[in-house]
């Protein structure tokens, strides 16, 4: 039970850090992750804390591109699985998308905790868990190159929220299409991803899920015209637009 007012005019954002909050007193949140979630939440709010139209047309696209994808994973690290760890499954579960827990600051006994939420929330089969499964991506330094044979390794399409830009760039070159979730539409994951939703993961798991269900009875050639259509680099740039005109309008109520 929070004790935030529901008045207060920062309600959902307060209700966000008291949820990561939690999830690092319970142990799935690295300590880093709070600051990283910091960068995110100044971006939140320079975006007006919604869902711009930008963030939409990059969800559709990642909809269509999920649904057509063969072996599609999603990439859990400790703050999304504290934020959103229902929303996963259920995304899992409508886009038939593979769960795989990775960690940039690897910890077992963190990752077990990761695991139970998930499991807790629904989910089946958790990959990234298992050592003898384990196996390198390479290009990447960090603990985060260890990925799962049947999981990461083997999949043609990861969908990385709040992703570190090297992993972002070695998931690339290992010829993989990368769908992210990042608030900042400069960072080096939202410039290098093939599809950049700049969002809030709260908000836009939940969009993203619909629009997977929404889709789902579509046609292929139609999924394909939808990513067809679909310019990352230009949505970046009307992104970026579309956060100054929200920053001049409020200058000018100031
Ligand atoms: P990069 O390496 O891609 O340039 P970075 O070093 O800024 O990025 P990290 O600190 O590794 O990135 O990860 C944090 C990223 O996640 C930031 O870009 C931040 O804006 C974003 N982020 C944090 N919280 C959220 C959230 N709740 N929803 C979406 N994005 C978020």
């Amino acid at each position: 039970m929070t004790l935030i007012p529901k008045s207060h005019p920062r309600f959902q954002s307060l209700l966000i850090r008291e949820k990561l909050v939690k999830g690092f007193d319970d142990g799935l949140v690295a300590k880093e992750g709070l600051l990283a979630h910091g960068r995110g939440e100044a971006f939140d709010y320079i975006l007006g804390e919604k869902t711009l139209k930008t963030a939409k047309i990059a969800i559709k696209a990642a909809a269509a591109s999920i649904l057509l994808a063969k072996n599609p994973v999603i990439s859990v690290n400790g703050n999304v699985a504290a934020l959103c760890p229902k929303e996963i499954v259920r995304l899992s579960k409508v886009s038939k998308a593979k769960i795989e827990v990775n960690l940039f600051y690897a910890n077992e006994k963190r990752k077990q905790k990761i695991v139970k939420i998930l499991k807790k929330n629904g989910a089946k089969e958790i990959f990234g868990v298992l050592k003898k499964n384990a196996t390198r991506l390479i290009g990447i330094d960090s603990s985060r190159r260890i990925v799962d044979k049947n999981g990461i390794f083997a999949s043609d399409l990861v969908i990385v929220p709040l992703e570190d830009g090297d992993r972002t760039l070695a998931l690339r070159r290992a010829k993989k299409q990368v769908i992210t979730f990042d608030l900042n539409p400069l960072s080096r994951t939202a410039q290098t991803a093939n599809i950049s939703i700049i969002d809030n993961v709260v908000r836009g798991i939940v969009e993203l899920i619909t629009e997977c269900a929404r889709l789902s009875t579509k046609k292929s050639s139609e999924l394909e015209k939808i990513i067809k259509n679909f310019d990352n680099k230009k949505n970046l740039t009307h992104n970026v637009i579309e956060i100054k005109s929200n920053l001049s309008r409020r200058a000018k109520n100031a």
